[in-house]
C-alpha cells in the first residue's frame, strides 16, 4: 500500500508512524512545505488522556514525548485590580518544534520518507497513492480544492490573537488580564521548557484597533504588548515568529473523504486554542485512521467511513466546549467587574460544564470559614442519606 501524507504536522507525522508500525511493507511519504526544523507556534499543552493513548499506540515515541514534556500544576488567574486566584488542575506542555522533531525522527527510523521543503502547489501533481491523507492544516489546499464535496465551512472568530513566545518562564499556566485605555487585553501563558513560555495574547477587535496594534509592525506591536504586560514579564522580550495577529478560523467539514483522499487534523476540524486540544485531536485522528485501515485493508471506503464516524462522535463534546470557551473570551469584558473569585470561577467554567455545586466548592476553597461550613453540610447530607438508603446487600438481592 502506498500512502502520501500532505503536511508534516502532528497529524501527518504521527499517522505515518502508526501506519508504518502496523505494516512495515507500506510505502509512506510525507510532503512538508517547511524545511526540517522550521514550524510555526510555540509550546502546546496536553493532559494525561493523550499520554495514555500515545503509550498504547507507540510506546517509543510516547516515552520521548514524556521525557521532553514540561509539567505544570494549577492555573493562576491575574486580573488587574483583583487579588491573584488559583484554580486546581495540572497538565503538560511541549514545544511544537520539539514534538515535530520527535515524531519526524521516529517516522524516519521506521522507514517513512519525509520530503521537507516540498510544498504541494497543484493537487493534480500528487504522487500516485492508494491513500492520500490531507493533513495540511486549517488552510488545507486539498480540502479547498473539493470544498463543495467536503461541505467545508470556515467561520472566523471575532477576537484578535497572536501566538508569542518569551524567555520569561511562568511558574504555571497563567491567565493575565490588563485594563488599557482601549479596553481589556489578556494572555494565556505557560512554560514549555526551563527556558521559555508560550504567551498568547487576545483582545476584542475594538481594543486591538484602539491600541493601534492594527497599524504597528511586528517589532512595535511586541514592544507595546511588553509595556502593557510589563508586570508579568519581568522585562523579558516577546517573539511572534512572524505569523502576526490572526482571527481564529473554525473549520468544519460535513464529509471527510473523497475517493482515496481523506481529511485529518486541522484540515478536517479546528478547535479553539482556549481549550488547548487541537494537537491532541489531530493525533487521535491519526490513531483512528490507522486502526480503521488495519481493520479493513481491502475495503478502503468502509475504513474511511468508520474513521470519520468514530472521530466525529469523539470530537463533538470537545468542539462544543471549545465553542463555548471562545465565546466566553469574546464576552470577557462583561465579566471584568466580577469580584476575583467569581471572575476566576466564570473563567474556569467557560465551557459551561460545571454544575452549581462546583461553584459552591470553588467559592469555598480559599477561605477557612465557608470551607468548614461546607464540610459540615456535606457530612450532614451523607449522614441523612445513609439513614435513608437500604443496605447494599439487600438491594442486590432484589431481582
Ligand atoms: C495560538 C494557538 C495555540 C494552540 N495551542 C494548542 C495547545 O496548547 N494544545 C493543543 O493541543 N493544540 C493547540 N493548538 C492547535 C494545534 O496547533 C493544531 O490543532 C495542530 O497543530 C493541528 O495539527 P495538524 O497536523 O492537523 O496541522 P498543522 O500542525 O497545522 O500541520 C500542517 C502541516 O502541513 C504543512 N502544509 C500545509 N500546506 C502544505 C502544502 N500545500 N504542502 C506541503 N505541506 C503543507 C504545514 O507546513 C504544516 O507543517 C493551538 C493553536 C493555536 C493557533
Amino acid at each position: 500500500m502506498r500512502i502520501t501524507c500532505v503536511g508534516g504536522g502532528p497529524a501527518g507525522l504521527y499517522f505515518a508512524v502508526l501506519a508504518k508500525l502496523a505494516d512495515p511493507s507500506r510505502e509512506i511519504t510525507v510532503l512538508e512545505r517547511d524545511p526540517a526544523g522550521v514550524t510555526y507556534g510555540w509550546g502546546v499543552v496536553f493532559w494525561d488522556d493523550l499520554l495514555d493513548d500515545l503509550f498504547r499506540y507507540d510506546p517509543v515515541s510516547a516515552a520521548r514525548i514524556w521525557d521532553a514534556a514540561h509539567k505544570w500544576d494549577e492555573y493562576e488567574v491575574r486580573a488587574a485590580g483583583k487579588p491573584v486566584t488559583h484554580l486546581g488542575g495540572y497538565g503538560f506542555s511541549l514545544g511544537r518544534h520539539r514534538l515535530l522533531e520527535i515524531l519526524g525522527e521516529r517516522a524516519r527510523e521506521l522507514g517513512v520518507e519525509i520530503r521537507y521543503s516540498d510544498e504541494l502547489t497543484d493537487p493534480a501533481q500528487l504522487p500516485p497513492a492508494d491513500l492520500t491523507v490531507a493533513c495540511d492544516g486549517a488552510g488545507s489546499r486539498l480540502r479547498d480544492q473539493h470544498a463543495e464535496h467536503f461541505g467545508a465551512q470556515v467561520e472566523t472568530g471575532r477576537n484578535k490573537y497572536i501566538w508569542l513566545g518569551t524567555p520569561h518562564v511562568f511558574r504555571t499556566f497563567t491567565f493575565g488580564f490588563e485594563r488599557t485605555e482601549a479596553g481589556w487585553i489578556w494572555f494565556h501563558a505557560y512554560p514549555f521548557t526551563d527556558r521559555a513560555s508560550t504567551f498568547i495574547v487576545e483582545c476584542t477587535p475594538e481594543t486591538w484597533a484602539g491600541l493601534g496594534l492594527d497599524r504597528m509592525d511586528s517589532a512595535a506591536g511586541n514592544a507595546r504588548l511588553q509595556q502593557i504586560f510589563a508586570r508579568h514579564l519581568d522585562g523579558a522580550p516577546l517573539d511572534d515568529a512572524g505569523r502576526g495577529w490572526l482571527n481564529f478560523r473554525r473549520v468544519t467539514a460535513e464529509r471527510w473523504d473523497h475517493g482515496t483522499v481523506v481529511l485529518m487534523g486541522d484540515a478536517a476540524h479546528t478547535t479553539h486554542f482556549a481549550i488547548g486540544s487541537g494537537t491532541k485531536l489531530a493525533m487521535q485522528d491519526a490513531m483512528a485512521l490507522a486502526d480503521a485501515i488495519a481493520l479493513s485493508p481491502l475495503a478502503l471506503p468502509a475504513a474511511l467511513e468508520q474513521y470519520e464516524h468514530r472521530r466525529k462522535v469523539a470530537l463533538a463534546p470537545l468542539q462544543r466546549a471549545a465553542y463555548a470557551s471562545s465565546a466566553w473570551f469574546e464576552r470577557m469584558p462583561e465579566y471584568a467587574e466580577l469580584p476575583a473569585r467569581r471572575f476566576s470561577y466564570a473563567l474556569s467554567n467557560r465551557r459551561g460544564e460545571y454544575p452549581a455545586w462546583r461553584y459552591l466548592l470553588h467559592m469555598t476553597t480559599q477561605s477557612a470559614v465557608p470551607r468548614t461550613m461546607l464540610r459540615w453540610t456535606l457530612s450532614a447530607r451523607r449522614w441523612h442519606r445513609a439513614r435513608r438508603r437500604p443496605a447494599r446487600h439487600l438491594t442486590a438481592a432484589v431481582p
